[in-house]
């Protein structure tokens, strides 16, 4: 069978090496045949966005996002540069931004006040939300309120029902990772029983996360189809229907089509007709 999948947020320029050793283009070769088209390679700070960015622009089926993590804000941000790169072809949203208090409050402002910064970045930009949120869920909730129409995606969304239903009432869509394929994952899977179909996203948020039965080890792209086959179980529907389903809500939220024309000309890929 084959499958089409999207894989909504992945940080390809931290994969494990081992993965690499015959290439980048073997990599997603190899993922392409396990069913994953498209890749979202997701930006966490300026140092690296390059990177993220070089992912982009060799390769037809990746696409960028720039942000700087809740994880990785400092004081010294000038925030310019982010606006200026989120002007790249290949730039389909604005993230991974959020919250992160795993950690502590410590920085609870200075994270509150980059989430802000992207937030108005992308109401400018008329681009969606990459949003990270780690016990946070009421300040995440309440600064998403001025995140305007476009909405974006709650990414590796782990968090109850209560918190999935307000972020889609902002317009935002629920993606579940390897997480939701794990034994004590209950909760979260009852979640996904009940987020409506044209709002479910699929991830590998790789190189973390690994979904069963490859927990532990240096998650890929290609396991994003172990997501796949619990959203079938969980939702008694063939694979190939969540493949088609997800990958539709993605194009919906991100627009790759629109993009493709546009970076087959400005970044002269030749490998989109891959396979
Ligand atoms: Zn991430």
């Amino acid at each position: 069978m084959s499958l089409y999948l999207t894989d909504t947020h992945c940080h390809l320029n931290l994969l494990d090496p081992s993965l690499l050793a015959e290439g980048e283009q073997t990599l997603l070769d190899h993922t392409l045949r396990e069913g994953v088209g498209r890749i979202v390679c997701i930006g966490v700070d300026r140092d690296t966005q390059s990177e993220v960015l070089g992912w982009a622009e060799r390769h037809a089926q990746v696409f960028a996002t720039v942000g700087v993590h809740p994880n990785h804000v400092s004081e010294a941000e000038d925030w310019v540069w982010l606006k200026e790169v989120a002007d790249h072809p290949k730039v389909v949203a604005i993230g991974e931004t959020g919250l992160d208090y795993h950690y502590g409050a410590e920085h609870a402002v200075l994270q509150q006040e980059s989430f802000r910064r992207h937030i108005d970045l992308a109401k400018e930009l008329n681009l969606p939300l990459v949003v990270h949120t780690r016990e946070a869920r009421a300040d995440t909730l309440a600064l998403l309120a001025h995140a305007g129409r476009r909405g974006g995606v709650m990414h590796c969304f782990t968090e109850d029902w209560d918190t999935a239903r307000k972020a889609m009432d902002m317009g935002f869509y629920i993606s579940f990772s390897g997480v939701v394929s794990f034994r004590n994952a209950d909760n979260l899977r009852d979640v996904l029983r009940r987020v409506p179909e044209d709002r479910i996203l699929l991830e590998t948020d790789a190189p973390w996360l690994a979904p069963v039965p490859h927990r532990s080890k240096p998650n890929r792209p290609a396991w994003v189809r172990h997501v796949a086959e619990v959203v079938a179980t969980v939702r008694s529907l063939p694979i190939d229907r969540v493949a088609a389903i997800t990958s539709e809500n993605a194009e919906r939220l991100f627009g790759f089509s629109t993009l493709c024309n546009l970076g087959a000309e400005s970044v002269g890929s030749d490998q989109f007709a891959a396979e």
